[in-house]
Formats: C-alpha cells, sequence, structure tokens
C-alpha cells in the first residue's frame, strides 16, 4: 500500500489564517502549513475529499484520474467540498467512481452529480464491510462507528465514521478522523488487526478542556494504549497523528511528545510507504542502461526485469552476457514482460529496474498478435500502459524504467515501423507523466528532465 496524505490539518488548517498564537507564528516562520486531512491510498482510493484535497493533489504532482472509489467519513466542510465532483464531470472519458459515506454525506453529493456522470453513490453505516474492487485488486474496507459525538448535538457528527481497509496486498490502514477516545466497543471492533499504518485524530494538543469530538494528546494518548491492549497496533504498526490544529504545541516539541508513546507526525503531501519512480529514456547505445543502473545500484535490494527476447544468436548472446558481467551480484535478474504482476510484489526497501520498456511494448503487441492490426495494438498497448501506471502508482519499491526516445532518429520506413513509434510515444509520455522524475541520457550525460 502506498499511503499519500493530501492534508493533515484541522478545519481551519494549521496555522489558523487569523490568528497569532506562538503554535501559528511557527509555523508561519516555518513556511509549512497543514490543509484539511484528506488521503490517497494507492492510485484507486481516496479518503475523504475537503476544500484542499484536488488542489494539494495538483500541487504534489500527483493525478486523481485513477481514483475509482471515494470513501467518505461524514459532511464536515472540511472533509467533503462535494464540488470537487465537478471538476470530475467537466473531464470525459473517466471510469466509473463510487462514493462511499453516512446519509448526510451521500446527500450533500446529489446535487453535485449529472445524470450522465458514472458516479454511483452509496450509504454506509457502521458495521458494513465494503468489497472495493479496483484495477489493483479488491480493497476490503470494514466501516466503523466514529465518537464525533460525545455530547449528542450534532447529527452531521452522530453520523460520522472511520474506516479499517486492507488493500490487496494484504497492507491494513486505519482511517481514524474524527473521533474524541475511542470507546472499549471501538476498540474491540478493530482487535487483533495489527495495522501497518494508524492515522489518528489529535486535533487539540494540550487544550484539553475542549469538550468536542476530538482527541487532545492526553486522549491520543489513552486511545493508542487502548489500541496496544487489542493488539491493533503493536510494534511494526506506523501510528500517525492527524487533523492537527494550532492548539498543539510547534511542530518539534509535538513530534518530541508523540515520539514518547510510539506515534509521529508527517507533513502534507507525505507519501508513506510510498516508491519514487523514475522514467530513463534516451536513443540507442546512449548510456541509458548504464545510468540506470548506477542509479539503482545504491540500493541493497534490487530487482533486475529483463523484458528482452532470449538470446537469438551468437552475437546477441555475446551482448547479453556481457550486459549481465557489468550489474553488480547483488542484483536479482528476473525475466518477465508481466510488470504489473512483478510491481505488486515489490518489497517496499528494495529498487525495481525495468529495462526496457521498448522491447516490453514490442513482446506485449506480438502476444496479441496485432502488429497488421493498427486498431487492435493501439487498444492493446493503452490497455497495457494502463495497467502500468496504476500498478506503478501502488508500488512499495522504488522503481526506474528505461525506454527508448522516439522519433529523433529516421523515420521508419514501413508501416509497422510507423505505428510502433507512436505507440511508444504514446507509452512513454503516460510513463513520464505517472514517474515523479524523468531523466534523458544523451552521449552518457543524464539532463533531468522532470522532477516533482
Ligand atoms: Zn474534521
Ligand atoms: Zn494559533
Ligand atoms: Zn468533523
Amino acid at each position: 500500500m502506498r499511503l499519500r496524505m493530501l492534508g493533515t490539518g484541522s478545519a481551519d488548517g494549521w496555522p489558523n489564517p487569523f490568528c497569532h498564537c506562538q503554535s501559528c507564528e511557527s509555523m508561519r516562520m516555518s513556511g509549512r502549513h497543514r490543509q484539511a486531512t484528506a488521503a490517497l491510498v494507492d492510485s484507486t482510493l481516496m479518503i475523504d475529499a475537503g476544500p484542499t484535497a484536488g488542489y494539494a493533489a495538483s500541487a504534489a504532482g500527483w493525478s486523481l484520474a485513477s481514483v475509482e472509489h471515494l470513501l467518505l467519513t461524514h459532511a464536515h466542510p472540511d472533509h467533503l467540498a462535494p464540488s470537487l465532483l465537478l471538476w470530475r464531470q467537466w473531464i470525459s472519458r473517466l471510469g466509473e467512481l463510487h462514493v462511499w459515506g453516512p446519509q448526510s454525506a451521500i446527500d450533500s453529493c446529489r446535487d453535485w452529480v449529472g445524470p450522465d456522470d458514472p458516479v454511483t453513490l452509496h450509504v454506509v453505516t457502521a458495521g458494513e464491510v465494503i468489497a472495493a474492487r479496483s484495477a489493483l485488486g479488491t480493497y476490503q474496507v470494514s466501516v466503523l462507528a466514529a465518537n464525533h459525538d460525545p455530547y449528542g448535538n450534532d447529527v452531521i457528527a452522530e453520523q460520522a465514521v472511520l474506516f479499517d481497509i486492507t488493500a490487496p496486498d494484504g497492507a491494513r490502514l486505519l482511517y481514524g478522523t474524527d473521533t474524541a477516545a475511542f470507546t472499549s466497543d471501538m476498540a474491540e471492533s478493530v482487535a487483533e488487526a495489527h495495522f501497518d499504518i494508524v492515522l489518528l485524530d489529535e486535533t487539540f494538543g494540550t487544550t484539553v478542556d475542549h469538550r468536542t469530538g476530538h482527541h487532545d494528546l492526553d486522549t491520543f494518548t489513552q486511545t493508542v494504549a487502548l489500541l496496544r491492549t487489542v493488539n491493533a497496533i503493536d510494534e511494526h504498526t506506523d501510528v500517525i497523528a492527524i487533523h492537527l490544529s494550532h492548539h498543539n504545541p510547534p511542530e518539534g516539541e509535538l513530534a518530541a511528545r508523540l515520539a514518547d508513546i510510539g506515534a509521529r507526525i508527517v507533513p502534507d503531501l507525505a507519501d508513506i510507504g510510498g516508491a519514487r519512480s523514475r522514467l530513463v529514456t534516451g536513443g540507442a547505445r546512449s548510456g541509458k542502461s548504464s545510468y540506470a543502473e548506477v542509479l539503482a545500484s545504491h540500493s541493497r535490494a534490487v530487482t533486475y526485469v529483463a523484458t528482452g527476447y532470449p538470446a537469438l544468436d551468437e552475437e546477441w548472446q555475446e551482448r547479453l552476457r556481457a550486459h549481465r558481467a557489468r550489474r553488480p551480484t547483488h542484483f536479482t535478474t528476473i525475466e518477465s514482460i508481466d510488470l504489473p504482476q512483478v510491481l505488486n510484489h515489490a518489497r517496499a526497501n528494495e529498487v525495481v529496474l525495468i529495462d526496457c520498456i521498448t522491447v516490453w511494448l514490442t513482446r506485449t503487441i506480438d502476444a496479441a498478435c496485432a502488429w497488421d492490426d493498427p486498431a487492435l495494438a493501439r487498444h492493446t498497448a493503452v490497455g497495457a500502459v494502463t495497467s502500468l501506471v496504476a500498478s506503478l502508482g501502488a508500488c512499495k519499491a522504488d522503481v526506474i524504467l528505461v525506454t527508448n526516445e522516439v522519433g529523433s532518429g529516421v523515420i521508419p520506413a514501413n508501416a509497422s515501423g510507423r505505428m510502433f513509434a507512436d505507440l511508444l510515444g504514446m507509452t512513454n509520455a503516460q510513463l513520464a507523466q505517472a514517474c515523479d522524475a524523468v531523466d534523458l541520457v544523451v552521449v552518457g550525460q543524464p539532463i533531468p528532465i522532470k522532477r516533482s
């Protein structure tokens, strides 16, 4: 599971734009700020959609185009600005979006969905389990009761829910905001969960007389302890405080307080458990492969994915031998063109180096017997690239993809050559869009093309 934070702040954000307290001033001094809490799981599942969530994604260079499920905790305006559905409506050719949330949240979405919009609204209540199917597999989502209305005076808060999400790769996340201290029933509902990541409301910091449906540092500490006793949190769980407001001490002091109880803070746009992805492009013999190998060799574990054909003749075998000899011994070589499968199985602390996309695309079109059918070839290439991009978005490892720059040489003389150049150009453009970084290698020299 790759988790990306679209925001980690409270409703008013941190700093509060109208406030000059010491906590707000220290945030302004640091040049940082925190926007309404929302998160992106892999590239397919989004949790909460406050007023800044879409802009946050764009600021980080992330796209929401592959989001297939939007989970809403409740209808408070920092968690739901349904106009996001209108911005999505303006883009054609997007697939189906399922929106899941309590009655009041779903009701606020209705006016923002057009009659032909591929959007389905689902009302959920605590205790339900959703099977959220996506291009990456099925996410199992248990809907949990929140304790967001402890004083019984807010219908929206009363309906608020939390989410316990198990990704197709088995990683398990608790999205725990907005809520005050967990009751024993709430803790019982996640007993033995052994979460990988727990995101937990810690709105009020050192202010303890707030009388709201949120945690402060004292009640946050109690909830973490309770979750430990039921084995929802164990020594491997990454516990992250979210929905942070200026009632908290300055970040350095807050981080120290949280470290004492085994929790931490992360900045907005933090990319947790996720990969850095890089596309390395260049002409034939430009030095792109050796550059990519140098980049990868800094990691202790490298999976080298060879997409090439088995050696056909002596000269080619010799080339392959030379290639292999150059690779450091801690590289594990696998031969495959099922790149989504390779990426889905990659581990968090390794680098996957794919060399190269050009041959992968050739073999993908081969496998579909599509060389004489341009429409089929395009359909095949688009489908393969779409699933590759989705797997990149979810991959836990760092990924380096090597490809050939098209169009700088002569225009191919035959039709299938020209068709292939078109498809590779399309593939490269989509991968460049999806990757965090793009480098062009020319005469052995890497030139940075994109950094995010
Ligand atoms: Zn909130
Ligand atoms: Zn303040
Ligand atoms: Zn709320």
